[in-house]
């Protein structure tokens, strides 16, 4: 069992972001509490959601939080400064969360999605010192921030608030040497602060479950009885200063899936590192739009452009070359509007955006394709 801010914490985390659904797309709690109970048995402790995850606090509430000791478990939630409407929203987001959850205390709270768009509104609002007044009134246990921004910010945060007991951070294997993304030089910089990393988005959104043909026959030649997933998930696992990897499981296949490698985890041997170098270079000979589906960049949108669902049939276009049923999928996704055509570039997205994709240009190339 690893250590994690003087707790005792399995190396895997159950991210509450993408929770199964039922047919009316309310959250399945029944499933959620099988998939819960699985994960408590393997021994593992941390629930992560967010006051912005709809529905995702209440489903935590129903399928964890009133059916378990409180002690028997962690969990962890976010507060969100860009959904907040001024300072006294920002702050009151605990008392709502706390609420929803059915708890008086929160064991890891995260100022949350941190970049160069918003760090200042944090700033302006006090929240970082309002996060050592709910630690020091016992509303939350340990102090974090999520992160998407370059090396040289989560340098100077660091730096400035000593409170930050851990960083979350988005790495995988695709990422790594990232030039936008830059997981592996965000990774170092945390160890060179000495502050445990947790890592969302081992599987990339879902892509590195089902990678393009080439990289898939660079993982199924070895002959591992494991998953594709897998391969991901112990590739972030294996590094040092990783005390909890997240993963967003939507159905009791993934989460038993997951058990079987992360509950007696096992780093990856020098063979296998060797084996994820070959598939990053396999990955980076591949064309694709870095979009993790995310959603930041759809709500404010005033043409309600669906862009991650886009972006998932344009790269899918590029991937696997099947056009007539890419152009299907498009004329399907926008038969009520929202069409990449009918982008009026006003940039909205591009600010929100943590993998600083260039979204109209991208969106100009779709026009392009499938109108
Ligand atoms: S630039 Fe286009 S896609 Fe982006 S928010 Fe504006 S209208 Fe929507
Ligand atoms: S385009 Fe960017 S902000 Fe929008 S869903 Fe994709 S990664 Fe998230």
């Amino acid at each position: 069992m690893s250590t994690f801010c003087g707790e005792e914490i399995g190396k895997l985390g159950f991210g509450l972001m993408r929770l199964p659904r039922n047919e009316d797309k309310t959250i399945n709690t029944d499933e959620v509490a099988v998939m819960a109970d699985r994960f408590l048995a393997a021994g593992l402790k941390y629930f992560d959601t967010a006051y912005v995850y709809e529905g995702s606090e209440e489903a935590a509430k129903t399928a964890l939080i009133s059916r378990h000791p409180r002690e028997s478990f962690f969990i962890t939630s976010k507060l969100n400064a860009n959904a907040a409407k001024d300072e006294e929203d920002a702050k009151n987001q605990i008392n709502v969360s706390l609420e929803r959850l059915g708890t008086d205390y929160i064991d890891f709270y995260l100022l949350h999605a941190l970049s160069e768009n918003n760090e200042k509104k944090y700033e302006e609002y006090g929240l970082w010192e309002y996060m050592k007044q709910l630690k020091a009134e016992g509303k939350i246990r340990h102090i974090g921030f999520s992160f998407h921004g370059t090396p040289e910010l989560l340098d100077r945060l660091l730096e400035e608030h000593p409170e930050a007991e851990f960083v979350q951070l988005q790495i995988n294997y695709v990422d790594w040497d990232d030039p936008i993304v830059q997981s592996r030089r965000c990774y170092e910089t945390a160890v060179k602060h000495n502050r445990p990393v947790v890592v969302m988005e081992p599987i990339k959104g879902g892509t590195l479950a089902d990678p393009p043909k080439p990289v898939k026959e660079i993982l199924e030649q070895t002959g591992s009885p494991l998953s594709i997933a897998s391969w991901a998930v112990r590739f972030v696992a294996s590094l040092d200063n990783v005390k909890i990897v997240l993963s967003g499981m939507s159905n009791l296949a993934q989460m038993d899936d997951n058990l079987s490698y992360m509950a007696d985890f096992k780093p990856l041997d020098e063979a296998e590192q060797e084996v994820i170098a070959k598939a990053q270079e396999a990955f980076r000979a591949l064309p694709q739009i870095p979009c993790t589906a995310c959603r930041y960049c759809t709500g404010g949108c005033p043409m309600q452009i669906n862009i991650p669902e886009l972006f998932r049939i344009m790269n899918r276009d590029m991937l696997f070359g099947n056009h007539e049923d890419s152009k299907r999928r498009y004329a399907n996704v926008t038969k009520d509007g929202g069409t990449a055509g009918s982008c009026i570039g006003c940039l909205q997205c591009e600010g929100e955006c943590p993998q600083h994709i260039q979204i109209t240009d991208w969106l100009g190339k779709i026009a392009e394709a499938f109108e």
